[in-house]
């Protein structure tokens, strides 16, 4: 009993010594690659049930390391804790903005675009003003874009929050709320935050039709939403089913599979030049 307790700490503690490897690599590589441009965005198609038209897309990050792909779950959280997330965050705004400005040029000028903002960037205080340059050099329209803050991020300061919201929305900028109903907010301070989308999160979406529970918190997160006067979106989309039981209960628009993967800044304009509609 006595040998196993003891291989069994030791088996801990190589495990926590990985860890901490892994993680101190991923520290230097991360500050590389911001430095070397490492980073580069796909875009993920936005489409409105009503006309069946792309209206935008959402911005996400890819890392190539080493010709490798890694995914932002595997390094946003680690760039959240050593503050890389500042800088990787301004090239995310700056490239996206640039991105929908070309769209714009190609002749779709309503196009929207939609970047992920952290909570770490959300109490940087210098976020207003980066947004704001951001929108000035790039001479995006600002009603095109939106920033998708998770309800954990809003209620990790709810007064801050407020207030660095009004700002962005006074400036024009679209506020959509991620991940709708994962996190720990109260539907009371629904009404206190200025935002214009809600997002059904992909975990309500994946299992319909077949979880009847999945179909009732879907269902009153789109009527709580249409409520409010919000706009509701749906992300995760994947089947004809899961399309149908969107329109049928008023979704405003979806993004998934079912439609498109994200796809490169060239792939998703050749898509708009395609004018392949839902
Ligand atoms: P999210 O904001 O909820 O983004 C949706 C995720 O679901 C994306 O994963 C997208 O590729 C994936 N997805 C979209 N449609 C489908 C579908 O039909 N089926 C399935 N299985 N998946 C679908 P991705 O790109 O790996 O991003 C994961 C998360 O990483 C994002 O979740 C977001 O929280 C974060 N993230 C991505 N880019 C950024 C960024 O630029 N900044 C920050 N702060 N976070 C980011
Ligand atoms: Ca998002
Ligand atoms: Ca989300
Ligand atoms: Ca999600």
């Amino acid at each position: 009993v006595k040998e196993t307790g003891k291989n069994g700490y030791q088996l801990f503690t190589k495990n926590m010594n990985e860890k901490v490897q892994t993680r101190v690599s991923l520290e230097r590589e991360l500050r590389r690659a911001v430095q070397q441009g490492e980073f580069d965005l796909v875009y993920q198609p936005k489409v409105s049930l009503s006309t069946g038209r792309v209206t935008g897309a959402e911005a996400l990050i890819r890392w190539n390391k080493d010709g490798r792909i890694v995914s932002p779950q595997d390094f946003i959280p680690v760039a959240e804790e050593t503050g890389h997330i500042i800088a990787i965050g301004r090239f995310v705004l700056n490239k996206a903005c640039e991105d929908a400005v070309k769209w714009h040029k190609l002749g779709f000028k309503d196009l929207d675009v939609a970047v992920n903002l952290s909570a770490r960037q959300f109490r940087d205080e210098n976020l207003i003003d980066s947004v704001c340059g951001i929108i000035d050099s790039t001479g995006i329209d600002p009603r095109l874009l939106g920033l998708e803050i998770t309800e954990n991020t809003m209620m990790e300061d709810i007064q801050t929050t407020i207030i660095a919201l009004a700002h962005l929305v006074q400036r024009g900028v679209k506020i959509s709320i991620d991940d709708f109903g994962t996190g720990y907010s109260s539907l009371s301070y629904l009404k206190k935050f200025p935002i214009h989308v809600l997002k059904v999160d992909r975990q309500f979406i994946k299992d319909i039709p077949d979880d009847t529970d999945d179909i009732a918190i879907s269902t009153a997160i789109i009527n709580l939403a249409k409520g409010l006067n919000l706009q509701v979106v749906a992300e995760g989309v994947e089947t004809q089913e899961q399309l149908d039981f969107c329109r049928e209960h008023g979704c405003d628009g979806i993004q998934g599979y079912f439609f498109s993967r994200p796809l490169s800044c060239d792939a998703f304009m050749e898509l708009l030049l395609s004018g392949r509609t839902l």
